[in-house]
């Protein structure tokens, strides 16, 4: 596994960009712009500075996707935004509402790949309602984690910033309400499209009257260590979560292939930097499979990783993907049981460690990563 093959990135950069051209028939996509690069294209057109900032407020805070009506700008520059840029590049494809709340979109690209995005149910925090969307940063996914449906996908592409800012802007548009938490943890592995991902931060936060704060960011990883590191010298920090799974070296190279490039010691090292440039605790996320990681031992070791610095752990029961067909290990994992869980769950808090329990929104319509896509390729197949 590389982490970094640049020949094949370079091929694939080079695919996109025939792609580009191809599918937006020579328009820009105007969430690609970070706000310096648009008042750069914009003074190249002859037009002020600050009409990159009037553009992005109408575009971003107001949501005008119609860019002729956005009112501040002269009805000259308004007319040639409307023909230069697309504002919105992916469209619904399918909706599926779980009795839990949560709501699962499969939205189509302009390219026809196709992602998903979660609207997780709302929850009461400090007296504010919080409502959360995972969002997905590529198509499928490289790293082939076994536990999860995304991972049959492989990867198909890296998304660009505009179509990662587009999730939250086609999310509210059809949900018809404000989402107040973002959580980078659909399809894809956000730090293997780093780029994109920080520029879309960068994007969602920008201005006076951000999408979203970077406090209610959170990045979800399966480990790329270099990339932890790199992220905590940006600008703007946002809540790490990072997807364990494992306390021991064996166990997680079999779950998650990316372990056998960097072991959990290293990977803790960057947690640690992380939290220690950032000042943001550490979240851990942790599926509980029976009797694989659900042991006391398993806990103990948990317990002094989370000890390490400020951190807290989500346990997520696992739900099986029964329809990949699973071989190998992957066959064999089985939820914890109740009792197993509730018991893992108690040494972790009577140990101090802060913990949830995260259920799996929305099993009922497959909600699990990858698997709303998944059936639905399947079954258009
Ligand atoms: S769990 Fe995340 S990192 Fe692992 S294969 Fe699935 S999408 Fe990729």
């Amino acid at each position: 596994m590389h982490y970094r093959d640049a020949a094949t990135d370079d091929k694939r950069q080079a695919k996109m960009r025939t792609l580009a051209r191809d599918v937006l028939g020579g328009k820009l996509l105007l969430g690609n712009f970070l706000p310096e690069q648009l008042e750069a294209l914009l003074e190249q057109w002859g037009q002020p500075r600050y009409r990159a900032q009037q553009l992005l407020q109408g575009y971003l805070a107001e949501r005008r996707f119609d860019l002729r009506t956005i009112t501040t700008l002269p009805g000259a520059l308004r007319q040639r935004c409307a023909e230069a840029f697309i504002a919105l590049p992916l469209e619904l494809s399918s909706m599926k509402h779980a009795t839990d709340g949560t709501v699962k979109m499969l939205v189509r690209l302009l390219d026809g790949a196709q992602v998903e995005m979660v609207r997780i149910p709302r929850e009461m925090q400090s007296g504010r309602s919080r409502r959360t969307l995972c969002i997905s940063t590529q198509a499928g996914c490289p790293l082939g984690c076994v536990f999860c449906a995304t991972a049959t996908l492989k990867l198909q592409r890296n998304l660009e910033t505009a179509e990662i800012v587009g999730q939250f802007l086609l999310a509210e548009q059809v949900l018809g309400e404000r989402i107040t938490n973002v959580v980078f943890m659909g399809m894809g592995e956000p730090l293997l499209n780093y780029e994109a991902v920080t520029a879309a931060i960068r994007l969602m936060t920008w201005g006076t009257q951000p999408l979203v704060t970077p406090r209610h960011i959170t990045l979800s990883t399966a480990g790329i260590v270099p990339a932890i590191a790199r992220l905590a010298e940006e600008p703007i920090s946002v809540k790490l979560a990072i997807s364990l799974h494992a306390t021991t070296d064996e166990l997680r190279r079999r779950l998650m292939p990316i372990a056998r490039r960097w072991s959990i010691a290293e990977l803790l090292d960057a947690a640690e930097y992380y939290y220690r440039v950032t000042k943001r605790d550490i979240t851990y996320e942790y599926i509980l499979f029976d009797r694989l990681n659900d042991s006391e031992a398993d806990a103990r070791r948990l317990v002094r990783i989370a000890r390490r610095v400020p951190s807290k752990v989500n346990v997520i029961p696992f739900h099986p993907i029964d329809f990949t067909h699973p071989s190998g290990l992957a066959a064999e994992l089985r939820p914890a049981s109740g009792e197993r869980l509730k018991a893992f769950v108690e040494m972790l808090r009577r140990a101090g460690i802060p913990t949830m329990v995260r259920s799996s929104s929305g099993i009922d319509i497959a909600a699990a990563c990858g698997q709303l896509a998944l059936a639905e390729l399947k079954t258009s197949r």
